[in-house]
């Protein structure tokens, strides 16, 4: 630490990627609510705040606040929770989300968060690998962006076409994925365009993600706020066709954004995000002692890398990463087979 003229110099200096994507919208808002006209008696009309929670007619319902007074007076609540959610909790919110989807979302697949904002930091911060980059709407967000450049993922923006009711540019996400590519995500109901994707839109979603390789993160935050014709449909329902993380939360439709109550949700009927967990069954095997054994003497007759599960907290297990060319996969696939079919025990 550096003394200078008796006092301490502390080294604390602040993440710099913040200070870079500080277009905030609250930092605009201050400086435009500054910049009006003392003079003007007129009552000033706020029609650029997301807070809608002072005006009489944004109330949420009464059973809501009964609901967490209840909870609370229970005193059955008082505990640290499970750090993905009370069970209670997740399993509502997979039946609220459940009576749009063609099959029953468990709680399992539910994790509860802090707002919606929480789950967009755990998810990109997730994501966040070197090389790797996302793709986030424009107009979208902020959010996201500001996220992404503190996790040091590249953020790369296709567009939403006003012409054709704000969908996205299909064409546009096809020339900006590459193999570096992770996710796509969507905002639907949109913020801040309000335009709400048909069905036929997010399916053409789904396929290209599907096609490109990449995932789909939707964010639903404003589900069955729907203004238009559009019904609102959830990018779920195409979970069979690409995996999808839906992020929402209770604070835009129960109009409660100070209560932060979000989720995380996966719909991946296919079990595509679990599918680099594979188990291992020593009994079938001859000379196997346990995965670590088993990943050294593959590398050295096959010449084929694979992560022990104990590496991850996973004994026994293997830890295969389907990241790579397809023929990659192929290949190594193929060459795990030969080395299990040597090494299987006789009948
Ligand atoms: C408001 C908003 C969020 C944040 O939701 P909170 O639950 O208030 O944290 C996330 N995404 C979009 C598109 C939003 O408009």
């Amino acid at each position: 630490m550096e003394v200078i003229n008796g006092h301490k110099k502390w080294g604390f200096q602040g993440n710099p990627e913040l200070n870079a994507s500080s277009i905030s919208v609250s930092g605009v808002l201050t400086k435009l609510m500054a910049n009006r006209n003392k003079d003007d008696k007129r009552p000033t009309i706020p029609l650029g705040r997301a807070d809608p929670t002072e005006f009489p007619s944004y109330r949420t319902t009464p059973v809501a606040p009964d609901a967490v007074a209840d909870a609370t007076y229970s005193y059955n609540f008082n505990c640290y929770p499970p750090t993905v959610g009370v069970a209670e909790a997740r399993r509502a919110v997979a039946e609220y989300l459940s009576k749009d989807f063609p099959y029953q979302l468990s709680p399992d697949d539910v994790y509860l968060t802090a707002g919606c904002t929480q789950a967009i930091e755990i998810v990109v911060s997730v994501l966040a690998r070197p090389n790797a980059n996302i793709l986030f709407p424009r107009p979208g967000y902020p959010q996201y962006e500001a996220r992404a450049s503190c996790s040091k993922l590249e953020a790369r923006h296709y567009d939403l076409i006003p012409e054709k009711g704000w969908e996205v540019d299909l064409d546009s996400v096809e020339a900006l994925a590459d193999e570096n590519t992770v996710a796509m995500v969507i905002i639907n109901p949109s913020n801040p365009c309000g335009n709400v994707f048909t069905y036929q839109h997010l399916k053409e979603i789904a396929e290209t993600a599907s096609r490109l390789g990449i995932f789909l993160i939707s964010d639903e935050v404003y589900g069955h706020l729907a203004f238009g014709s559009n019904p609102f449909v959830p990018m779920g329902v195409f979970g069979s066709t690409v995996p999808v993380l839906t992020l929402g939360s209770i604070a835009k439709r129960w109009i409660v954004p100070g209560w932060r109550l979000g989720w995380i949700v996966t719909s991946d009927p296919n079990g595509i995000f679990h599918q680099s967990g594979v188990k291992l069954n020593l009994p079938l095997l001859e000379g196997i002692i346990d995965d670590v054994d088993f990943c050294m003497k593959l590398a050295k007759e096959e010449s084929v890398i694979v992560l022990p599960g104990v590496t991850v907290g996973l004994k026994n297990c293997l830890r295969i990463t389907f990241a790579v060319e397809h023929s990659a996969l192929e290949d190594g696939l193929g060459r795990i087979k030969a080395f299990y079919h040597r090494h299987a025990k006789m009948k």
